[in-house]
């Protein structure tokens, strides 16, 4: 073959893979999402897998050299407000969202903008959202990645470029609905809830077809009006335990704003719900009764949404008790036999671990102070302490509203066997308002509780901790104690590493096996979300969004002076600085400083008149630092064989040997590293 059709076809190969390389986000789809544990490359969904236990067996980072940690690029949201989401990694993007429900594609390798997507949500609807115009992430489905807006639409946006691609509306927007969880997909199907029990709602979860917007089914958490039909046999049965009041004027809440777990083996989906509305059980049920599905799990059938089993975890609420907090999906060896569990720290205080395969309770311990009740470990039916009722006067109970846990993620190791559970200790003082009456406002809370006791919150009275939790024995392990509350959600890794913000500004690095901090690096805004890990390039990155907000940041008054820094939304991408060096890799680095201080010598004697000096051109002839990788590969041929001689480019042949140019040529890609420029970048 003619020795230039050789050198055209070898740029054709080049060009070829690199096309491949490059395109863009194969698909995910539901065999992908069911095998999201083998893709260390990516973060998939919410919680990395469907089992959401924030694990990640990535080990480059670990707890030898984490000390070494620092930050590798940073990227602003431009917006203040709390930033709740996990990011979901695919073939080199990240994909946030920030307050208001705005979503950022963002470079995962260099932290620059792809898109973003502004939903335009109407300010005044920001009195809706009890506890922050948060986001808490998106979902990614087959080209598309779904997010749950403020206002209660469930939008589906084109990957590529941030397009609506459907967009619903999910709830009656004339009542303070809002959506603030990530959307989950479940087996080609959308699943999102929404929140507003503080306010007055009637609580559900929804599933979509992602391809479509359609909607396939919507099952309620808690009856409504008695006049009409039960929408199914579940809710008839939790009819019966309400009685006596008028929930269904207010909405009787259980909705369920956050967790929502799959087990595709099991087929079971599994959802958390809320609070009641109004939180107090003497104007919601004055005749008594355990309110069906309050603060309870909730195992569904993913196809049709109908109810397989429950667990409520708080019958009978009376203290905004939610079982809304993130689910884990773990199989534990109780006793010696495995078991199929969920567990959840939900907030009043009690950590669960619940058979998944039939909601059969297997135990629970308290991760926090708990006063409100002590627990029947045969029945796993809490046994309340009068102290903490309030027909009338005060009632001082820990935990409180706030949660010993609320929605920041926990995540489950299992080399170490532990739980890592952002905790909070904040003393809660309930009275009833004088006289519960209903206000049918979209900006009116409802909760049937005197709020003049929220001045009680004082700084010191409040505090957090980061507690490992050992869920077979159902005890901690250690526990890390903060100052202050509302630290951030944890992930947890194969390096044998724990990470964690807090609201100082802080993200830290604990060593899972038994809490001894690590590392540290202020952030400048508070972190309250969980991070991530993924590797690219062979680096692993450690990700997290900081941005001071969320119904702490909000209502926390004096207990929240102070902290979250400057409060802006931050994405931060933490790696190592380099491969560690090994004394046998010294020789072989001082072997190539050598060829490149002789290639800068060669650049400059041959190669600086037309291309710059330490190539850097001015704009009239090519800035050898932007060479494609297909123009790279032909290096040589380009200055010993005149391959573009027609643009102008003469051979050196009578010059430089094939040993010089490839020194050259690695002191321009020294020079292109170390000025930061992407091969093949756009100038
Ligand atoms: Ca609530």
């Amino acid at each position: 073959m003619h020795r230039r059709a050789v050198l055209v076809l070898r740029a054709l190969v080049v060009l070829t893979a690199l096309g491949a390389g490059a395109a863009f986000a194969a698909e995910v789809d539901d065999a992908r999402l069911r095998a999201a544990d083998k893709e260390n490359e990516a973060w998939l969904t919410h919680g990395r897998t469907y089992a959401e236990q924030r694990y990640s067996p990535l080990d480059q980072i670990n707890e030898s050299n984490v000390e070494n940690l620092i930050p590798a690029w940073t990227f602003e949201t431009g917006l203040k407000r709390g930033h709740e989401a996990t990011p979901i990694v695919i073939d080199g993007v990240l994909y946030i969202t920030g307050s208001w429900s705005h979503v950022f594609a963002v470079d995962a390798r260099t932290g620059k903008e792809i898109w973003h997507y502004d939903p335009k949500v109407n300010p005044l609807d920001g009195r809706k959202a009890c506890c922050d115009v948060v986001n808490r992430g998106v979902a990614f489905y087959k080209g598309k990645v779904y997010v749950g807006v403020l206002d209660g639409r469930l939008e589906a946006l084109d990957a590529k470029t941030g397009k609506v691609v459907w967009s619903v509306v999910t709830v009656d927007q004339s009542k303070p609905y809002t959506i603030t969880g990530a959307p989950r997909i479940v087996e080609g199907k959308v699943l999102i809830g929404n929140g507003g029990a503080e306010l007055g709602v009637r609580g559900y979860v929804s599933a979509y077809d992602a391809l479509t917007g359609k909607q396939v089914w919507r099952t309620y958490t808690v009856p409504g009006d008695p006049s009409k039909p039960f929408e199914s046999k579940a809710l008839e049965t939790a009819a019966k335990t309400w009685s006596g009041g008028e929930w269904w004027k207010v909405g009787g809440g259980g909705t369920a704003w956050d967790a929502i777990t799959y087990d595709p083996e099991l087929k079971l989906v599994y959802v958390g719900t809320g609070n009641g509305s109004p939180w107090t059980r003497y104007a919601r049920s004055p005749g008594g009764g355990d309110n069906l599905y309050l603060s309870s799990i909730l195992a569904l059938k993913p196809d049709t949404g109908e109810l397989v089993w429950h667990y409520q975890t708080t019958p009978g609420d009376n203290w905004d008790f939610t079982a809304t907090q993130p689910l884990i999906l773990a199989d534990l060896s109780i006793d010696g036999k495995p078991r199929k569990v969920i567990m959840q720290a939900p907030k009043n205080g009690f950590f669960y671990v619940i058979d998944r395969t039939n909601g059969t309770f297997i135990s629970a311990g308290t991760y926090v102070k708990v006063s409100w009740a002590s627990m029947d470990q045969k029945t796993g039916r809490p046994i309340e302490n009068k102290t903490a009722d309030y027909p009338e006067g005060l009632a001082l109970v820990q935990p409180t509203a706030f949660g010993g846990h609320n929605w920041h993620p926990m995540s489950f190791n299992p080399k170490t066997g532990l739980v890592y559970i952002p905790a909070h200790e904040v003393l809660g003082a309930y009275k009833r308002a004088p006289a519960f009456e209903y206000k049918n406002d979209p900006g009116k809370w409802n909760t049937g509780t005197d709020f003049n006791v929220y001045g009680l919150l004082t700084r010191g009275a409040v505090s957090g901790r980061l507690v490992a939790w050992d869920p077979v024995k159902q005890e901690a392990r250690w526990t890390h104690f903060y100052a202050n509350p509302w630290n951030g959600g944890t992930l947890t890794t194969g390096g044998n590493l724990v990470f964690q913000g807090a609201t100082d500004g802080r993200y830290i690095a604990y060593r899972a096996s038994d809490g001894k901090q690590l590392w540290e690096e202020q952030t400048g805004s508070a972190v309250i979300a969980g991070g991530v890990t993924y590797m690219l390039d062979g680096k692993q990155y450690v990700t997290v969004l900081a941005g001071w907000g969320g119904a702490f940041g909000l209502v926390g008054g004096e207990a929240a002076q102070g902290l979250g820094g400057d409060g802006k939304g931050r994405l931060i991408a933490y790696a190592l600085p380099g491969a560690p060096i090994k004394p046998s890799q010294v020789v072989d680095l001082i072997t190539k400083q050598d060829e490149l201080s002789l290639g800068e010598r060669l650049y400059h004697e041959n190669c600086v008149v037309c291309h710059g000096g330490s190539v850097v051109a001015m704009g009239a002839m090519p800035d050898l630092r932007y060479s494609t990788p297909e123009v790279r590969t032909i290096f040589a041929d380009i200055v010993l064989r005149g391959v573009f001689r027609g643009k102008g480019m003469p051979s050196f042949e009578k010059f430089l040997s094939e040993a010089d140019v490839a020194k050259i040529k690695a002191y321009v890609e020294h020079r292109q590293q170390q000025t930061g420029v992407q091969p093949g970048q756009a100038r």
